[in-house]
């Protein structure tokens, strides 16, 4: 069986590399990204290294949800009361750079749609 891929981000959630850390709990962790794009740029990630949104498996309808609802609650506590954008880039054509399931988390500021 072929292990799954040790990405950027397993690293960061086992502290291997350092990562601004703003949540965590069983199933998701929560940091600033590195190049922030709008005042707040947050990545909510499993801790499960699902590579991408179109490798999600039903069963992982639970972990979906909690990442979700981790973008609420995260927001919430940055205080992103004006609103906010959540993303998540698929693929090469998503402009996806990592390949462990990541959401970002955007706001701080009005953004501009579409995106590009
Ligand atoms: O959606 P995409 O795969 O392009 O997003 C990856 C994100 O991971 C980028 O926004 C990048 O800035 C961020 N990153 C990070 N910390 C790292 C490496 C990448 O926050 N050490």
């Amino acid at each position: 069986m072929t292990e799954p891929a040790d990405t950027l981000f397993l690293k960061i959630i086992r502290r291997e590399i350092p990562a601004d850390i703003v949540y965590e709990d069983d199933l998701a962790i929560a940091f600033k990204d590195i190049n922030p794009q709008a005042p707040v740029h947050i990545l909510v990630v499993p801790k499960k290294p699902i590579p991408c949104l179109a490798d999600a498996i039903p069963e992982d309808h639970r972990i979906l949800g909690h990442l979700l609802m981790t973008v609420k609650r995260v927001a919430e506590q940055v205080g992103l009361e004006n609103g906010y954008r959540v993303v998540i880039n698929t693929k090469t054509d998503g402009g996806q750079t990592v390949d462990h399931l990541h959401l970002h988390l955007l706001g701080g500021r009005a953004l501009a749609w579409p995106p590009g």
